[in-house]
């Protein structure tokens, strides 16, 4: 296939606008020829209409039919091949074995999605059949599940091409709750982006769905994604990004007239805490495990373990020097863009020149490519710690501080000064937990993911994941943006009271036609009612 660098605007290409941007290629520090052409004011309304208008009749598809429409994305993705790994690894400057992986794990996203849907039990039916000779009133029927909210808002991020990006983890479970999708495609990746939403179009004609379902505007500024939140089409925005962009919306989406929700997964430090009898036992698996945690990636994963607590106790001095000697010899990768690695070096840097912080580690090897990062670990003490926030900030990119407390009871002090976290690691024994349940306490209090003597990166994809947390990692902290319940981001409940057979939705008809598991007068169940 070949790009085309036009909005797509329901089933229509279109290329109104004057402004225009490239493909940059990080590690080369280069453009790529093909031009994206921003979506104008007009384009832009004309993907919420169409949206707003494919609403009434895709949020009336049989969900059997929106699975094979979600089924049908993941072959017309696979049949992109080897191009859409390539442009990725292109666009990206990430690894072309990570990129598959990464590419499976989209494919592996909206099959699970199609397969919620077709079991179909996730509307979550509650039905409470009528009392009509209760005393002194008579009971109603009143039957109740999930419907679909409108069109939804998706901004991806820039370090997952595919999973969290044009066909990823807000467009699968949106699309999957029968919402149309309206993406502002990601201006690190655009040919990427390109790619797939070519793969979304072709699968919505061959599956016969509304025109609409799906558009996707580029725009390398905030003007498409200002309107798109601000429009009254728009009824909720899944969001992956910085805290700043991240918040920019949310406090969009709360000024207007209607507000909508945005669920925003933004930064994390993912602290990790050990405890003295595990650094005192696994002092230099503790050092490698986490230096490779650090540095994949060069550390561009909201994962990422950005902060570590440990005690100056035995083994402390082995396992500095391990994990020095581990970041030493890391090899300088390819940032995603030229802002990100900048911003990696600035606050890095800044992170270095505050009260008492030094460097523990840095890597010492070159690269002749562009944008490569420079693995770091800076050290400082407890108390220091404890005094400043500005130490909390995160650093994109292969960075952590390792803060050294004097005992485990600062260890606490200077935990209880955490934001909220997407997730939290405790490293220690079993025996040894049990003496700490303050720390166990905080550390639950701050994360969405709590990890026992394991690093935060890697998140698996399934139903029992919660990728969110506390703010500022998530603007809402009930919900995840990984795994099935992430599709109640994008959904709402309503109550059908004394409804007849014939017009109540097929979950709730009292014959249970989709034999589907339903919550009847407090009993789960697949019985008619
Ligand atoms: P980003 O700069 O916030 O960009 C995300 C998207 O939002 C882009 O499309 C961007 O537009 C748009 N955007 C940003 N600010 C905006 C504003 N004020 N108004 C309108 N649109 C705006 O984030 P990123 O660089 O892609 O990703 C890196 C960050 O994401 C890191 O902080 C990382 O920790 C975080 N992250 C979080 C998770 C998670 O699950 N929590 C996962 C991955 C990454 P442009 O394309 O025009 O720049």
């Amino acid at each position: 296939m070949s790009i085309q660098g036009k909005n797509y605007i329901g089933y229509s290409l279109s290329a109104e606008g004057e402004k225009t941007f490239q493909s940059y290629i990080p590690a080369q520090d280069q453009y790529l020829p093909e031009k994206f052409y921003s979506a104008t004011i007009a384009e832009t309304d004309r993907a919420l209409l169409l949206a707003d208008e494919a609403f009434d009749k895709y949020s009336k598809i049989p969900s059997q039919q929106r699975a094979d429409f979600l089924i049908a994305i993941t072959e017309e993705i696979m049949a992109l091949g080897d191009e859409l790994i390539n442009r990725a690894n292109l666009e990206t400057g990430l690894p072309l074995a990570r990129l598959q992986t990464e590419r499976a794990r989209t494919i592996t996203q909206l099959t699970q999605f199609a397969e919620l849907i077709r079991e179909g039990s996730w509307v979550d039916a509650t039905i409470d059949t009528a009392i009509s000779d209760r005393s002194p009133a008579p009971k109603p029927d009143l039957r109740k599940m999930h419907i679909p909210i409108g069109p939804v808002i998706v901004f991806g991020s820039s370090n997952f091409p595919f999973a969290y990006s044009v066909a990823g983890v807000d467009t699968g479970p949106a699309l999957a709750a029968g919402n149309p999708v309206i993406v502002k495609a990601h201006a690190a990746h655009p040919g990427v982006s390109d790619l797939t939403a070519q793969a979304i179009v072709k699968a919505a004609q061959r599956t016969g769905m509304p025109e609409g379902v799906f558009s996707m505007l580029y725009d390398n500024g905030f003007e498409v994604g200002t309107q798109l939140v601000k429009h009254p089409a728009s009824k909720a925005v899944g969001f992956t990004g910085s805290l700043k962009g991240g918040m920019a919306l949310y406090r969009l989406a709360q000024e207007r007239e209607e507000p909508i929700p945005v669920y925003a997964e933004m930064g994390s430090i993912n602290p990790i805490v050990v405890l003295p009898e595990y650094l005192k036992e696994h002092a230099e698996k503790l050092a490698k495990t986490l230096a490779s945690s650090v540095t994949l990636g060069a550390g561009q994963f909201c994962t990422n373990p950005g902060i570590v607590f440990v005690t100056d106790s035995e083994g402390f001095t082995e396992f500095k020097t391990k994990y020095a000697e581990e970041i030493a010899v890391t090899a300088p990768t390819t940032m995603l863009t030229a802002g990100i690695c900048k911003a990696f070096y600035k606050l890095k840097n800044e992170a270095k020149e505050e009260d008492q912080v030094s460097i523990l580690a840095q890597s010492d090897q070159t690269s002749n490519l562009h944008n490569q990062s420079q693995a770091t670990v800076l050290q400082v003490s407890g108390e220091a710690f404890i005094k400043n926030p500005k130490l909390q900030e995160e650093v994109f990119g292969p960075f952590s501080l390792l803060v050294v407390c004097r005992d485990a009871k600062e260890v606490f002090g200077a935990i209880s000064k955490l934001k909220g976290q997407l997730t939290a690691s405790l490293m220690t024994t079993e025996d040894e937990a049990s003496n700490y349940p303050d720390i166990i306490m905080q550390l639950s209090k701050i994360s969405g993911r709590f990890v026992m003597n394991g690093v935060p990166t890697g998140v698996e994809v399934c139903p029992s994941m919660h990728h969110g947390g506390p703010f500022p990692a998530a603007s809402i902290s009930q919900f995840t943006s990984v795994g099935r319940h992430s599709i109640l981001r994008f959904v709402r409940p309503q109550s059908f009271q004394d409804w007849p057979e014939t017009l109540l939705p097929q979950e709730l008809k009292r014959a249970n036609p989709l034999d589907i598991y339903r919550l009847v007068n407090n009993t789960l169940t697949k019985d008619p009612a």
